[in-house]
């Protein structure tokens, strides 16, 4: 079986910056794998690209630049929010409101983006809304664990019903 869509893949791997010496800031490894159904919009389309055609114990190596990952680092998304709207419900937010404390953060449509706190006054909180890789390349290694075909439900929901790989993985 080989990577394609509709295919359930198992995987694990070590994300650096930019290259294969730069310094890791993820590492998946057998006990947890990533999961997840591809083609279906959840990774990046760059990353399955570099992963369709292999099979199960394969293993990849391979770069994204930052177009291909997560864009520029946009200095307007970082924004200073008044500090009431973090009180309004009457809560005591002095722990939510920590630097480096990433804020899940509705807007007008409800969509959620997630804020790092970079700095607190009495009057505002300076959030960070650039994804954290936002402006680096990335640098992928990993090894292909195991290959499935997405059950009808899965197909149906566009993302899988189980986090663990099973019995087969990596092992
Ligand atoms: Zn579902």
């Amino acid at each position: 079986m080989i990577i394609e869509n509709k295919k359930v893949v198992s995987l694990t791997y070590e994300l650096r910056v930019n290259d294969i010496q730069g310094e890791i800031v993820e590492k998946v490894d057998a006990s947890d794998p990533l999961v997840f159904l591809f083609g279906a919009g959840n990774m990046l389309p760059d990353f399955e690209k570099n992963l369709e055609g292999l099979k199960s114990g394969d293993e990849f190596k391979f770069g994204l630049t930052s177009k291909q990952a997560y864009g520029d680092y946009v200095a307007d998304y970082v924004m200073d929010l008044p500090v009431d709207i973090f009180n309004e419900k009457g809560e005591d937010n002095s722990s939510l409101l920590k630097i480096g404390n990433v804020i899940p953060m509705r807007d007008e449509n409800n969509q959620v983006f997630n804020g790092k706190v970079l700095e607190v006054t009495e009057s505002f909180v300076k959030l960070d809304f650039n994804h954290p890789m936002a402006g680096e390349n990335l640098f992928f290694i990993g090894k292909i664990c195991d290959i499935r075909t997405a059950t009808e439900k899965e197909l149906e929901h566009g993302h899988i019903h189980q986090d663990s790989c099973g019995g087969g993985c990596c092992h």
